[in-house]
């Protein structure tokens, strides 16, 4: 079976699976004289609840470290936050539910907003609310939250899901891995997965249905292949694998901190993207030289209001004294899109994406706008920050923001508030029309970063999240190819230097080309980094200028694709021979 590898290595065990039913709640009503008492019960689970994430953050932090019981300081976090408990008030007050029902639906409802924004980070953060508040309904039903193991052999978990608290609970002196119908990319179990070191593969849909208990498992958590009693010859090939991944991590966690630097001396940054300032932590544990994306608009997001400007600042600083001195990329509010901000009600686009989005948005808010640059330029005094602007299509648009810059740079000089005079400003590279004008903005700026992500989506006329169409999503279609050269030459000709913070910049594959193709910065989720760090530092990059000199030729992005495959295959092998 095949699902998604998150966290690479390989393990054999017996399944373990584990089976939560989900609780169905009816909708069950009270009289009114009831209503202080259930609000009772529901604050006596809370704290419960509260008490237990505190005795699992704890014990996560002993067992685990600092990285991976941080997920459980935003559970408490998160059910303390105020907007949680009035919900579930209020639905106890006015609709006269029982606690349980009342519980349940403030659940959904704020889980609800948060699945619906295309974002994985943003899902994971629905995923949190519903940990929380499924321990709430176990404490309020009277129940055990908690997840029995059997003593017994080396196993290999398999679930529908598992939660932080679920994964944190387990007795890693035996499971060796896990294997669940759930999860993405980026979800907290494959993120802990991760850091505890343990292979491990999400998104694989139907495995609970077709594994017994006791089945003997072997997964491959950086294929993401899952074998169900293999034979003794498929067992046989696993083990020579292992002993191999073995060796390849061990290298990689070796060189993570060295620069990443070609055989023939090409020296690129490698940097990491965050949306918060606690991700900084898994960006330097992986060796990032810098951050070069702050997704800004995370900040905004979970949240019944606009942060002010006092509270951004803090948030900014964090971030620029935690990278002490390393480069900060903060770009500035990128919602529109796929990202809704529901509490400033904007009216609903046919074409969200062709719509009233990032730059074009701030720049007629400037209500919104000014409080952020206030605050990421008073940040500036603390660290090494540079200003980046989201979907720029005009060179207009640029001088206009930075127009804004200059004038809160004034208000701040006037208000005798430190700031960095010299700050670096750049705009990201995701318009077709931005790439094809690069010469003219490379003017108003001092740096490019690409964002693959849009620049596919709007090249290729692809919307990034329609499954239907995924094949037709390209970063590596001629077309988009072309705009990222002209975008890399056009900032050298002018001595200044482009980076790369879509997903493509993390791409293995596509590091040999983009290294040929000139990118000075690869900007990438902070687990890639590693990788990329091992392959740029074993490869030259005067072959790497020839291939993508041959892959310029091309004429198709499946002509690139295969090309890119058979070089990367040939690569890794003569490196291992
Ligand atoms: C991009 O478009 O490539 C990018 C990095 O921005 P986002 O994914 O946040 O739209
Ligand atoms: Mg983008």
């Amino acid at each position: 079976m095949k699902g998604i590898g998150v966290s690479p290595g390989i393990a054999e065990g017996n399944a373990l699976i584990l089976n939560k039913e989900k609780i169905h709640v009816k909708d069950e009503y009270i009289d009114e004289y009831e209503v202080d008492s259930e609000i009772q019960r529901f604050i006596k689970a809370k704290e419960q609840s509260q008490e237990q994430i505190e005795a699992i953050y704890e014990d996560t932090l002993k067992k685990m470290g600092k990285s991976e019981a941080e997920i459980f300081e935003a559970h408490i976090e998160l059910i303390n936050d105020p907007s949680i408990a009035e919900k579930v008030e209020h639905n106890i007050k006015t609709k006269l539910l029982k606690a349980e029902p009342a519980l349940v639906k403030a659940i959904d409802e704020i889980s609800g907003i948060f699945g619906t924004i295309d974002d994985e980070y943003i899902k994971e953060r629905a995923a949190d609310v519903k940990d929380i508040g499924k321990r709430m309904l176990y404490n309020l039903l009277g129940l055990n939250a908690s997840l029995d193991m059997d003593d017994g052999q080396e196993v290999i978990i398999i679930a529908d899901d598992l939660t932080p608290s679920d994964t944190a609970q387990l007795d890693f002196s035996k499971v060796k891995g896990f294997a669940i119908n759930k999860g993405g990319k980026t979800s907290h179990v494959a993120i802990m997965a991760k850091s505890i070191g343990i292979p491990a593969i999400v998104g694989a849909k139907d495995i609970t249905a077709r594994v017994s208990q006791g089945d003997t498992i072997i997964i491959d958590g950086a294929a993401g292949d899952i074998l169900i009693n293999p034979s003794p010859e498929e067992k046989e090939k696993y083990v020579d694998k292992k002993l191999k991944t073995d060796k390849e991590l061990k290298e990689l966690r070796s060189i993570k901190d060295m620069a990443a630097v070609t055989l023939d001396g090409r020296r690129v940054e490698i940097s990491a993207n965050i949306g918060f300032p606690a991700d900084v932590k898994a960006a330097l544990e992986n060796g990032a030289e810098g951050i070069g994306l702050f997704r800004t608009e995370l900040l905004f997001m979970d949240r019944e209001d606009l942060p002010d400007e006092e509270e951004q600042f803090l948030k900014y600083k964090e971030t620029a004294e935690r990278m002490q001195g390393k480069p900060v990329i903060i770009r500035t509010l990128d919602i529109g899109g796929d990202k809704d901000l529901p509490y400033l009600g904007l009216v609903k686009e046919d074409n969200p994406f062709l719509g009233w989005r990032a730059i074009r948005f701030c720049l007629e808010r400037l209500d919104v706008f000014k409080p952020q640059l206030r605050a990421i330029l008073r940040a500036s005094h603390y660290g090494k920050i540079l200003i980046m602007f989201p979907m720029i299509a005009t060179v207009d648009e640029v001088r206009r923001s930075k127009a804004v810059v200059e004038e809160v740079k004034m208000e701040l000089t006037n208000e005798g508030i430190p700031f960095d005079k010299d700050i670096k400003i750049g705009i990201m590279i995701e318009t077709p029309a931005s790439a094809i004008i690069a010469d003219k903005l490379i003017k108003e700026v001092d740096f490019f970063s690409i964002g693959t992500n849009d620049l596919t989506q709007y090249t290729l006329a692809v919307d990034r999240g329609n499954d239907k169409i995924s094949k037709l999503y390209q970063p590596t279609h001629p077309a988009v190819l072309r705009l990222i050269k002209n975008v890399i030459d056009t900032s050298h000709k002018e001595g200044k230097w482009t980076g790369m913070c879509g997903e493509f910049a993390g791409d293995h594959k596509a590091a040999m080309l983009l290294l040929g193709l000139g990118l000075d910065e690869f900007s990438m989720s902070a687990g890639s980094i590693p990788r990329i760090k091992k392959l740029i530092r074993t490869m030259e990059y005067e072959a790497a200028k020839k291939i993508a000199a041959e892959v310029m030729e091309m004429e198709s992005s499946e002509e690139v694709c295969s090309h890119l495959d058979s070089l990367h295959d040939n690569f890794r092998r003569s490196r291992d021979e």
